[in-house]
C-alpha cells in the first residue's frame, strides 16, 4: 500500500464506490436474463410463466438502470452515465472524463 494518490482523486472514493455498486446491479441484471429464462424454461415452459418471468425481468432492469443512471458523479456533480438524453455505461464520467476507478489507481 503506497500513499500516492492525490488528495482530490482519493476524496471520490466513497462517490466512485456507490457508481460502481450501481453499474454492477445493473450488469448484473443484464446478465442473469439468459441464465434465468433458461431455468424458468426448465421448469416451466408454458408461454404464461415465460411472459410474466421476462416481465418482471424488464421491471427489474429499468428500475437498475433508473438507480444506475441517477448516480452521480463525486467530481463534477452531474450524472456520471447521463448527459442530456444519452445514457451511457462507459467507463468515465459523461461530464469530466473522471475514470470509474480512479480512486484505485496509484
Ligand atoms: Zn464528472
Amino acid at each position: 500500500m503506497d500513499d500516492n494518490q492525490s488528495p482530490d482523486v482519493s476524496t471520490f472514493g466513497p462517490g466512485l464506490a456507490l457508481v460502481r455498486r450501481r453499474r454492477r446491479f445493473f450488469f448484473a441484471t443484464v446478465a442473469i436474463y439468459v441464465p434465468a429464462m433458461w431455468i424458468i424454461h426448465s421448469i416451466s415452459p408454458t408461454y404464461r410463466t415465460m411472459g410474466t418471468a421476462i416481465g418482471i425481468w424488464v421491471i427489474i432492469l429499468i428500475v437498475t438502470m433508473f438507480w444506475s443512471a441517477v448516480a452521480v458523479c463525486p467530481r463534477c456533480g452531474n450524472f456520471f452515465h447521463v448527459n442530456g438524453m444519452t445514457l451511457l455505461y462507459l467507463r468515465k464520467c459523461l461530464h469530466c472524463q473522471l475514470h470509474v476507478n480512479a480512486d484505485k489507481k496509484p
